[in-house]
C-alpha cells in the first residue's frame, strides 16, 4: 500500500473509531446519568413508599406501646376516646382492640366486638410484635386485614391504604412483607416478586417497563416493588438524552475536524519532508567532476536524496523547491553538509584528496548560520577548507548584498564559489562582476545545444568568453556525449560533469570511481 494510502487508512480508522468511541462514551455517560436520576426518582418512589410504610409500622408499634402506658381505666369512655383519636389520624387503621391474654375486652373501629381471631399468629418477632398476614380469616367488610399486636393492644390495618400515596394510574406498586404480598396499587396489579429483582432501578425493555425495588427491615422486613411504562422514563429524560446526542454529535464533528486537519498535515509533503530531515532520511550521492583534457576525477557534486518511509525516492527537483517554499532548505543544506564532511574523511583516507561541491540556496545566503556551521564542522573534522566548494545558483544571487558579503567571507576562508545553472537566470556580466566567484557551471541546456544549430548553441560560446574574461574556471553540466566533450575541451572548458562520466553515486561507488579515475591532484 502507498504511503498516502496507509495514512488515509490509518486516519479513517482512527476517525471512525474515535467517532464510535466518542458517541458511545457520551451516550453511555448520559444514559448512566439518566439511570442515576431515574434511580433517585423511581428508586425514590419505591423508597418513598417503602419508607412511608416503614414509618407507619414504626408509628403503629409506638402507638401500641404508648397505649400500654395509658393511665385511663381500660375500656372506660376516656380510654376508648384515646384509642379513637389515635385511629382517626391513621386512615389505614381500621380498628384497635384492648386484650387481656386471648380475650378482647374492648376496642374501637369497624370490627366485631370479639375482634378478629385467626388461629395462629404468622410471625412473632423478637421486638415483641406479633403479626397476622391478610387472609380470609382476617377479612372484615371485604378487606383482608393485616393484624399487628404489641402488648395488650392490637390493630387491624387495611394494607391497601399503606401504599396509597396518590400514585397516578399508570404507576403500579406492591408492598411485600417477608415474601408475602400485602397490598398492590392499583388493586390486582401484577408486579414481579421482590426476590426476582435486584435493588434499585432496572429497565425491562421487553415489556417496556422501568422497575424499581426497595427493601427495608425496621419493624418488619418489607419490600416495595414499583413499575411504570418506559415512555415515562424517555419523557423524563428526553432533554438529557437529547443533550447527550447533540454533545456526542458535536464531539464527533470536532473529532472529524481534528482528524481531517491531522491527515491534511500528515499528507502534506512539507510535513513529510520535515520529518525526513529530523529522522535523518536525507542522504547524499556524489556525481564526479572530471577534468576534460585528462578525464581525471577531481571532485564531485553532492546531491541530496530523499527516500520516503515507503521506499519511494523523491527527486530533488521536487523536494528542493518544496523545501525552499516551506523554509526547510537550510535544514537540508546543514544535513547534506554534515553528511559530506563525515564522508570526506573516508574519501580522503581511501581515495585521496578531493573537493566536494555543496549546493547553497538563497536562504543559506541570507545570514551566516550556514557559513559558521560549515567552518565549525570543518574545524572539527580537521579537513582543509578548500575540500568544500560552494555552488550558488544564478537566481539566488539576485539583489542580495548579504549574499555578496557572505560569499566574500566564504572565499576568505578558502572556499571556491561556483555560480550554478549559469545561463538560466537573467544576470548580466556586470552584475556577475560584482560577486567574487571562482567557477561557472554552464547549464545542461547549453551543453545539450552544442553543434545542434539551435540559437542557444551560440550562447555557450559567449558564456565561455565571458567566464574567461572574468577569469572563472568552467564546468560543463550534463555532458552526455563524446562529441560534447571534444567541443568543450576545444573551447577551453576545464571540467565536465555528466552521465557520460558517471551518474550520481552512493559514497562507496564514488570512492571506487575516484580510486580508479583520480590521481591525487585536486582541481
Ligand atoms: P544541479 O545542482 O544542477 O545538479 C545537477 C543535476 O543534473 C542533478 O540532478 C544531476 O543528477 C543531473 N545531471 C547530472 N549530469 C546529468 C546528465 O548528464 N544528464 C542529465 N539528464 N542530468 C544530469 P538532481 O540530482 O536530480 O538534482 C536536481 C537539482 O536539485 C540540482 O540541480 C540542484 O539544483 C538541486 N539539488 C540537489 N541537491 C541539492 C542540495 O543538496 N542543495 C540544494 N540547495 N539543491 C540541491
Ligand atoms: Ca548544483
Ligand atoms: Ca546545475
Amino acid at each position: 500500500m502507498s504511503h498516502r494510502g496507509k495514512i488515509l487508512t490509518a486516519m479513517i480508522s482512527v476517525g471512525v473509531l474515535g467517532v464510535i468511541g466518542l458517541c458511545g462514551a457520551t451516550g453511555w455517560l448520559f444514559w448512566r446519568q439518566s439511570i442515576e436520576s431515574e434511580t433517585a426518582y423511581s428508586g425514590g418512589l419505591a423508597a418513598q413508599l417503602g419508607e412511608r410504610t416503614g414509618r407507619i409500622m414504626l408509628g403503629i408499634r409506638d402507638m401500641l406501646a404508648g397505649f400500654d402506658r395509658l393511665a385511663e381505666k381500660p375500656c372506660s369512655p376516656v380510654h376508648l376516646e384515646v384509642l379513637k383519636r389515635a385511629s382517626v389520624s391513621r386512615p389505614y387503621v381500621r380498628g384497635i382492640g384492648y386484650w387481656h391474654a386471648d380475650q378482647r375486652l374492648c376496642g374501637i373501629g369497624f370490627l366485631p366486638n370479639a375482634g378478629i381471631r385467626p388461629r395462629h399468629a404468622d410471625r412473632i418477632y423478637p421486638n415483641g410484635v406479633i403479626a397476622w398476614w391478610p387472609s380470609p380469616q382476617t377479612q372484615v367488610g371485604g378487606v383482608q386485614m393485616f393484624l399487628m399486636r404489641y402488648g395488650d393492644y392490637d390493630v387491624a390495618i387495611d394494607p391497601n391504604l399503606l401504599l396509597d400515596a396518590g400514585l397516578p394510574r399508570h404507576r403500579e406498586a406492591a408492598l411485600w412483607v417477608e415474601g408475602l404480598r400485602l397490598a398492590t396499587i392499583p388493586t390486582g396489579a401484577q408486579l414481579p416478586a421482590p426476590d426476582k429483582l435486584p435493588l434499585g432501578v432496572m429497565l425491562d425493555r421487553i415489556h417496556g417497563l422501568v422497575l424499581s425495588h426497595f427493601a427495608e427491615n425496621s419493624i418488619l422486613p418489607i419490600d416495595v416493588v414499583a413499575q411504570e411504562p418506559m415512555i415515562d422514563f424517555w419523557t423524563r429524560h428526553a432533554s438529557i438524552l437529547l443533550l447527550g446526542t447533540i454533545l456526542g454529535l458535536l464531539l464527533a464533528v470536532g473529532w472529524i475536524d481534528v482528524i481531517l486537519r491531522l491527515s491534511q498535515r500528515e499528507l502534506n509533503p512539507a510535513t513529510q519532508l520535515r520529518r525526513a530531515i529530523r529522522h535523518g532520511r536525507i542522504c547524499v550521492q556524489y556525481q564526479p567532476v572530471v577534468e576534460l583534457q585528462t578525464r581525471r576525477c577531481v571532485g564531485a557534486e553532492a546531491l541530496a536524496r530523499w527516500q520516503r518511509e515507503d521506499g519511494e525516492w523523491i527527486s530533488p527537483a521536487v523536494f528542493i523547491p518544496l523545501a525552499e517554499r516551506a523554509g526547510l532548505i537550510r535544514d537540508i543544506t546543514l544535513a547534506v553538509m554534515k553528511i559530506v564532511i563525515g564522508d570526506l574523511r573516508r574519501i580522503f583516507d581511501e581515495a585521496g584528496p578531493v573537493s566536494i561541491n555543496l549546493n547553497l540556496s538563497r536562504d543559506d545566503l541570507l545570514d551566516d548560520r550556514t557559513g559558521l556551521e560549515l567552518a565549525a564542522c570543518l574545524q572539527r573534522s580537521d579537513l582543509p577548507t578548500a575540500a568544500i566548494k560552494l555552488e550558488i545558483t544564478e537566481r539566488s544571487l539576485v539583489n542580495s548584498d548579504t549574499a555578496r558579503i557572505l560569499i566574500h567571507d566564504l572565499r576568505d576562508r578558502g572556499h571556491d564559489i561556483a555560480i550554478d545553472d549559469f545561463g538560466t537566470g537573467y544576470s548580466s556580466l556586470s552584475y556577475l562582476q560584482s560577486f567574487e566567484l571562482d567557477l561557472l557551471k554552464i547549464d545542461k541546456t547549453f551543453v545539450d545545444a552544442i553543434e545542434t544549430g539551435a540559437a542557444t548553441s551560440q550562447v555557450i560560446v559567449h558564456v565561455i568568453e565571458m567566464a574567461k574574461s572574468l577569469r572563472l574556471k568552467l564546468v560543463a553540466e550534463g555532458v552526455e556525449t563524446l562529441a560534447q566533450v571534444a567541443w568543450l575541451a576545444r573551447h577551453g572548458v576545464d571540467y565536465g560533469q555528466g552521465y557520460l562520466f558517471s551518474r550520481p553515486l552512493p559514497l562507496c561507488d564514488f570512492i571506487a570511481y575516484h580510486q580508479a579515475n583520480g590521481h591525487g591532484r585536486n582541481a
